[in-house]
């Protein structure tokens, strides 16, 4: 039975129910987080909860509970379901309230939360890589915010799953943000290249852990601006999220990138990443 968290209680996910006045549903005014849970563990959880609090922020909605509590609520919600790995969704609303654009005066935010099974990149795609295309990035210019109003993101992922591609990667203004669902790093020269984190792209749980272990093990790393020219004519060129670890495109457009197998770079990165998280860090 797949339980999840509504509002204060645990029910199976047929009988968790929504007002359609919520202003998550109407609006998109809501915040979410998806955490890894490896062997049972969150991944970096009080990271996702600190980012959480700066979306929370950014969309002026007070955090319904403290650190402890949502730490608590993770353990249960990991206690009911059997799989040791496990990708947590938590979703906070504005709230149920009569349909107008500006904030009701005192209404309870909307909590929810459900856990699936972690799937995480098959041997094969770790082995060969993935393909990606590129577009122009027309977001909004608040992608730090981690909101569900994710219209844009959708649109961009379409364009990429029609063509059979892993994932959009996206220019705006020649300079490289993000992908449509995940973080993008580059190697040129064996130098590993990190766009700068800013409103124009979502603070990566799993970025700011290849930025820590690139600095750790001194990779030769410079975090800055990075040209659409670069991108098309990189080594190599990464993905990274909660599900897609670390992950090289190895198609770009059609075209391979560097020799269109997944580089040294990368290999040396993933096997750190993958011994972090057996560490259970
Ligand atoms: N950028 C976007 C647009 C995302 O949706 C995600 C998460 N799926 C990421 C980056 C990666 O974030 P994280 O490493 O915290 O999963």
């Amino acid at each position: 039975m797949n339980m999840v968290y509504l509002n204060g209680s645990f029910m199976p996910i047929d009988e968790a129910r929504i007002p359609v006045l919520d202003r998550g549903f109407l609006f998109g005014d809501a915040v979410y987080e998806v955490v890894p849970v490896y062997d049972r563990h969150p991944f970096r959880l009080d990271w996702h909860l600190q980012r959480l609090q700066n979306s929370l922020d950014g969309i002026r909605l007070k955090n319904p509970m403290s650190t402890d509590a949502w730490k608590s609520l993770f353990l249960a919600m990991i206690e009911k379901h059997t799989q040791k790995n496990q990708s947590i969704y938590l979703q906070v609303t504005r709230g149920v309230a009569k349909r107008d654009q500006a904030f009701p005066m005192s209404t309870p935010p909307t909590l929810f939360m459900m856990s699936n099974p972690l799937h995480t990149p098959s041997p094969e795609d770790i082995e060969n890589g993935v393909s990606a295309i590129t577009s122009e990035d027309f977001r909004w210019l608040k992608c730090d915010i981690k909101s569900t109003s994710l219209l844009g993101n959708c649109l961009l992922r379409q364009l990429s799953a029609e063509q059979g591609a892993t994932e959009t990667i996206l220019f705006r203004e020649g300079q490289l943000t993000e992908a449509s669902t995940s973080n993008v790093f580059i190697v040129k020269n064996n130098v590993l290249l990190a766009p700068v984190s800013n409103h124009l792209l979502l603070p990566g749980i799993t970025y700011q852990v290849i930025l820590e272990i690139a600095r750790e093990r001194e990779f030769e790393l410079e975090v800055r601006d990075i040209s659409a020219a670069e991108t098309l004519s990189a080594d190599e060129i990464w993905l990274t999220s909660s599900s897609k670890e670390v992950l090289a495109v190895t198609r770009l457009n059609g075209q391979p990138v560097g020799e269109g197998k997944p580089g040294r770079v990368f290999k040396r990165m993933h096997a750190l990443f993958q011994a972090l998280k057996r560490e259970g860090q």
